[in-house]
């Protein structure tokens, strides 16, 4: 059996707190990984720059002077799905590619059990957190949350599997052959299909450094999984129509009633309420639509979803 070589992704972004940190962590799991001959020596650690304001290319470019590390910067922040999906292309002639977070919160120790399953056969090996004692209360139940939704609004995904996962080269391939601007990778890699595994490890504490995601950021990566794969809110919608219908033709068979036997004093507070109420739902519907057509405008836009500015990896091959 020949060696293959395996690509570790990582994004960073002003990470120059962790990287001192993390990056020693895996190099070790690479060298690791050669000398017990389980990958091929031209194996790397590629660390992305999403447009870090910090010294965090610095580093990089010192990091990349030892073998087995490499970097590419991108020209700004094009946040964590595009830095991963960067690097994913980058690294595309590798066999195998785990994509991991800088800042040691998913065991790099696990990337041993990934190789390991790539062997056994798998293409999609998802790190899945059996224990997420270590994030904050809101993020644990907000994540629950959307877990939940997600599985309601009938989007396949692998409950507590973050960004951390091996690919194979052609899950990668089949990965980057879809087109689409607004990236949930976290959504579309089950859609790639493929033999899959999954390794359970503990989630930790971030290494050192702050976390890059505010709310903001997870309240978007959110709307973006569930508008990019879900269209049970157009159906909700549907339904709420359907309902209101119903409730005016009720009012309107009450207004006759009422006509007939005279009480037709009353009538202009309902007149109100339903402008209002029909007003309202008018705008929630118009809303809904517009984001729909907010993502056919983006995928029209058909924009370069990154762009390298300058490419270590590629360089250090020659
Ligand atoms: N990250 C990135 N671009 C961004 C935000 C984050 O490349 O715009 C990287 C970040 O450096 C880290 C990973 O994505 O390696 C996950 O971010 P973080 O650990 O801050 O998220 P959390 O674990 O708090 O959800
Ligand atoms: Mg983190």
């Amino acid at each position: 059996m020949s060696l293959k070589k395996l690509s570790i992704v990582v994004p960073c972004y002003n990470e120059q707190e962790v990287l001192p940190k993390s990056e020693p962590v895996l190099k070790e799991v690479v060298e690791q990984l050669i000398t017990d001959k389980q990958i091929a020596d031209s194996s790397q650690v590629v660390f992305v720059d999403d447009g870090s304001r910090d010294n965090t290319w610095q580093l990089i470019t010192q990091f990349c002077t030892s073998e087995h590390i490499s970097g590419v910067k991108l020209s700004r922040n094009f946040g964590h799905q595009g830095a991963l999906l960067a690097g994913l292309t980058t690294t595309s002639d590798s066999d195998m590619v785990v994509t991991i977070d800088s800042d040691l919160q998913d065991d790099p120790q696990v990337i041993k059990q990934m190789v390991a399953k790539y062997y056994e056969g798998a293409d999609v090996v998802y790190g899945v957190r059996n224990n997420r004692k270590s994030d904050s209360h809101f993020k644990r139940a907000s994540a629950e949350l959307f877990y939940k939704l997600m599985n309601w609004l009938g989007v396949k995904m692998i409950p507590d599997a973050a960004d951390f996962r091996l690919l194979s080269k052609r899950a990668v391939a089949t990965l980057l052959s879809y087109q689409e601007r607004n990236l949930f990778l976290r959504g579309l890699v089950p859609l790639v299909g493929f033999p899959s595994a999954k390794v359970y490890y503990r989630r930790e504490e971030r290494a050192a450094g702050k976390s890059k995601y505010p709310l903001r950021k997870m309240l978007g990566l959110a709307l973006d999984g569930i508008t990019s794969f879900s269209i049970v809110p157009i159906k909700l919608i549907m339904g709420l129509g359907f309902i209101i219908v119903l409730i005016a033709l009720f009012l309107l068979i009450y207004t006759i009633i009422q006509k007939i036997t005279g009480n037709t004093v009353s009538g202009w507070s309902s007149l109100m309420i339903s402008i209002w109420g029909l007003g309202g739902i008018q705008l929630i519907c118009i809303s809904v639509i517009g984001e729909y057509v907010g993502k056919i405008f983006n995928e029209v836009k058909k924009r370069p979803r990154f762009t390298i500015e300058q490419d270590l990896y590629h360089k250090k091959q020659h």
